[in-house]
């Protein structure tokens, strides 16, 4: 494979070739654990998720570092607001945002490194810094002496003036005034008394919020490792501040590639909590099958800011989100699709040298060309919708009394599905039960009773036992009338809601 990936820090597209050919070591800013996750974080991890599964699907072994923030003063500042332990309160939401990552699809990282485990590291790490004088102690606190590392803005292209007026505006003024210079930042806090610390040589305190990452990365991965990962808005200053830290101490170039993935948009503005048009992973999983929401998160360029619509009524209740209703469509005939795969008839798949059709043969090679070229999801999804439609037609073939499928179209659509799995993460599911899970949704959105529609079906088959077909015609129509649709077979009627 030869995937080409944009980095930040070149500001181009280049080859990624891992140090190690047999391992690609990546990191990636996990959470800070003091709320839900919302859209936002979802999306991002999805991106390196499918990085992760594009390596690993193609021959590359990975070792993938997703950390977990559990020190931090927006946890404390909730865990004051609940009355809560702060340790208690991060550990609720790191377990709420594993379970809501993998009901996206996303694969466990295979290291999940805490703050509150690596505090020595931290001190460490800081204690270098101090030595060879990239850092300094002030009244408690420890900072970073950004003066003394040359390359500092490198990440970010941005000059020492942008960092100044950025350092400032966000720091109190006891702070500021501890700080040799404006730019400046913090290692190490001292303990204001607002909050739980922890002992460390200059006293107690808590780490900063940058060094955690330059400290865990080098725990697991080593002092240079391959990439680094997070949200746009991680570039200046957090990736910044830890290139800074890392390479301060160590003299090597921290991760040989930056990749950092675009913000989720509402009417052109960043999706935050700030500006109400927040929506939580778990809230939005209530209204659409968690795997619609990855298609949705793949109809746009990793890169590229993705807008979100949603429609309202007249007092300005959501009322639905058109794309992901959409995006839920395609996920139902994704599954339609397998199930009906799986469930033509042995008899019918006859060894037959029919020319097999490009959309089967050729789909693992075309959607690891797509992924190959910067992970272009738009691309890939372009070649799965083909394939879908592909084995839907190689279904259709297999239906009626002469109905027959070649084997080697059947080997393929199957070996289509499990690329489909291993590259992006779709179709990964029991298909009866996402099947179910949607009708019963978009059921209790229209206020449709199961109990109701079952009693109707009943009385239909009664109806035609009875050959009264009139009758029957009839309890059909009410049914689609609902929005009900049924779909009779030799095991019975089963219902869907259009
Ligand atoms: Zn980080």
């Amino acid at each position: 494979m030869t995937l080409r990936l944009y980095n930040t820090l070149t500001s181009q597209k280049e080859t990624f070739e891992p140090a190690d050919p047999d391992l690609a070591r990546i990191y990636y800013c996990g959470p800070t654990v003091y709320d839900y996750a919302h859209l936002g974080h979802a999306r991002s991890a999805i991106v390196y998720d499918i990085l992760v599964r594009h390596l690993r699907a193609n021959g590359t072994k990975v070792l993938f570092v997703r950390n977990v923030t559990d020190i931090d003063d927006k946890i404390i500042k909730r865990s004051v607001e609940n009355g809560e332990e702060p340790a208690e309160l991060a550990k609720r939401f790191e377990a709420a945002y594993q379970e809501d990552m993998r009901a996206v699809g996303n694969i466990d990282p295979d290291i999940e490194p805490r703050v509150s485990e690596h505090l020595t590291d931290i001190h460490k790490l800081i204690q270098r810094l101090i030595d060879n004088g990239s850092a300094y102690e002030a009244g408690g606190d420890v900072y970073f002496r950004v003066k003394s590392f040359k390359d500092y803005g490198k990440l970010s292209h941005r000059k020492m003036e942008d960092h100044q007026s950025g350092a400032s505006g966000r720091t109190a003024d006891t702070e500021q005034a501890k700080k040799e210079s404006p730019e400046d930042f913090a290692l190490w806090k001292g303990n204001a008394g607002d909050g739980p610390s922890w002992s460390s040589p200059w006293g107690e305190g808590r780490p900063g919020w940058h060094i955690e990452c330059s400290a865990m990365s080098m725990a697991h991965l080593g002092d240079s490792f391959d990439l680094h990962g997070g949200g746009l808005d991680l570039v200046f200053p957090h990736h910044e501040n830890e290139i800074a830290q890392s390479e301060a101490a160590t003299g090597k170039p921290m991760a040989k590639y930056w990749m950092h993935n675009g913000f989720i948009e509402v009417n052109k503005e960043k999706m935050s909590k700030s500006l109400g048009n927040f929506f939580t992973a778990r809230e939005l999983y209530k209204r659409v099958e968690p795997e619609a929401v990855r298609w949705f998160n793949l109809t746009c360029h990793y890169r590229a800011p993705l807008n979100l619509d949603w429609t309202v009524d007249e007092e300005g209740n959501i009322t639905g989100f058109p794309q992901f209703e959409e995006a839920e469509r395609r996920v139902e005939y994704l599954y339609n699709a397998k199930k009906r795969l799986a469930d033509i008839p042995a008899k019918r798949i006859v060894p037959r040298d029919d020319a097999l059709p490009e959309e089967l043969g050729e789909f693992p090679a075309k959607l690891a060309a797509a992924l190959d070229e910067d992970l272009s999801f738009p691309a890939a999804l372009a070649e799965a919708s083909a394939f879908l439609k592909a084995v839907n037609d190689l279904t259709e073939k297999a239906k009626g009394k002469k109905g027959k499928a070649p084997l080697s179209w059947v080997e393929a659509a199957n070996l289509g599905f499990e690329r489909l799995d291993a590259e992006l993460g779709l179709g990964t599911k029991d298909a009866d039960a996402v099947l179910l899970g949607i009708r019963d949704r978009r059921a209790a959105a229209k206020g449709i009773e199961a109990a109701t529609v079952e009693a109707k079906i009943a009385e239909r088959a009664q109806a035609r036992a009875d050959k009264d077909f009139e009758r029957a015609d009839a309890v059909r129509g009410e049914l689609t009338a609902m929005g009900v649709e049924l779909l009779d077979s030799p095991e019975g009627t089963v219902w869907t809601v259009s």
